[in-house]
């Protein structure tokens, strides 16, 4: 199992595989080549929804404004279905082509440079043996991943800056989000809303649904997010967090230590099944997040191993099924509002964990497996093509 770097990656929304690997692969042409005029051409998949997605934005923040970029639908020789071509030129003449490939989950590869696969660095990689370690140490899950990653906390109080940024740029925006469909933010405005609510509970409702929404528009506005796991789910994780930091008075060391946890949990999920809406659905993505913030939370109070492994199993549990069907391939609708949905489950979850993990069966481990396999099953329809569900059934005004 590799580092929780590898699954917390900072970038701009709002797609790993079309704004986060495009912005590393311009990020590694500037430094390779400083100082020059650079011509991008985007091929197949990138060429198809890059600019819907602010494929051309991106890479003319890192490379320069007056970057040409060509969108070359008819080549169909590619080694990748997000592949990209950057033409570099100096004084006048090109001195180089460098093809690139944004191969998925913010990774990239550079055509005739050797692809080294981040290694592994944890030993245990089921819910099951990883629990029966901590147990035996008589250490908390959050300390079981500082003794594998002695250097996390430092990248996580990083991860932690960038996610309290994102929502708290999110609450202060109006407007209406690129790509066509005309959808309006809302996040301030459900903030700002009138108290209604006598109750605690829907309070905390309102509020983690605003911190969601903040993030998910952020992603969707070609904002600077973090995966948790992916950049379309990447609202739930920290909606709960700021909602126990900011409303819960949490401090942030016990943040951190949920943080860890978390990717804990959405790290299990990416080893032994799949946290990609284009091989199993959402409930890969919002399914994940829902566990790894429903996970946080009983960790952030404090909960036994088996209540925090039950609040991730619940989390999963209920979102099994979960089809991925954007609207216009955009990472808008249904997915912006698919995170506040997912940041109240997780809470919903935490609570039925505190109260009935002791009757409880299913291990963590065996809804993974469940999930992934589900996916498997899944008609291709509702795997990102956009070709069912809402995306079929949505008549854009
Ligand atoms: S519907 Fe698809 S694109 Fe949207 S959040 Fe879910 S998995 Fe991601």
């Amino acid at each position: 199992m590799q580092s929780l770097k590898e699954l917390y990656k900072i970038g701009i929304g709002p797609s790993s595989s079309h704004t986060i690997g495009p912005e590393r692969i311009a990020n590694y042409i500037k430094e390779k080549y400083p100082n020059c005029q650079y011509k991008i051409i985007l091929y197949g998949s990138l060429a198809a929804t890059g600019k819907g997605h602010g494929t051309d934005k991106v890479l003319r923040k890192v490379l320069g404004k007056d970057v040409e970029i060509e969108f070359n639908l008819t080549e169909k020789d590619l080694p990748h279905p997000n592949t990209l071509d950057v033409i570099v030129v100096k004084d006048g003449k090109e001195i180089n082509t460098v093809r690139a490939m944004s191969v998925g989950g913010g990774s990239i590869k550079i055509q005739g440079v050797e692809y080294v696969e981040p290694k592994s660095v944890y030993e245990l990689t089921t819910f099951t043996d990883i629990k029966n370690y901590v147990l035996s140490k008589g250490i908390r899950l959050y300390e079981y991943v500082y003794q594998t990653e002695p250097d996390i906390k430092d990248y996580l109080k990083t991860i932690w800056q960038v996610m309290k940024d994102s929502v708290e740029r999110g609450l202060s925006k109006t407007g209406i989000l690129p790509g066509g469909l005309k959808v309006q933010k809302k996040a301030k405005y459900i903030y700002q809303s009138d108290d209604i609510f006598v109750r605690d509970s829907l309070l905390r409702n309102k509020l983690t649904c605003a911190y969601a929404l903040a993030v998910a528009e952020e992603n969707a506005d070609n904002g600077e997010i973090v995966t948790a796991p992916t950049c379309g789910a990447s609202g739930v994780l920290p909606a709960v967090l700021y909602y126990a930091y900011k409303n819960e008075h949490v401090s942030e060391d016990i943040i951190i230590n949920a943080l860890a946890t978390a990717g804990l949990i959405g790290n299990i999920v990416k080893t032994n099944a799949s946290i990609s809406g284009a091989e199993c659905g959402c409930q890969a993505e919002i399914g994940t997040a829902c566990s790894m913030a429903s996970g946080a939370i009983a960790e952030i109070y404090g909960l036994t191993i088996d209540q925090i492994e039950c609040a991730s199993e619940v989390a999963m549990e209920h979102n099994l099924g979960l089809t991925c069907d954007p609207v216009l391939g955009l990472v808008q609708v249904p997915c912006i509002e698919r995170n506040t949905m997912a940041s109240m489950r997780a809470f919903d979850s935490f609570c039925v964990a505190y109260y009935l993990a002791p009757m409880r069966k299913i291990p963590f481990d065996t809804i993974v497996k469940t999930m992934y396999e589900t996916g498997k099953d899944l008609n291709h329809k509702y795997l990102e093509t956009s070709r069912g569900g809402i995306a079929k059934n949505y008549k854009i005004d």
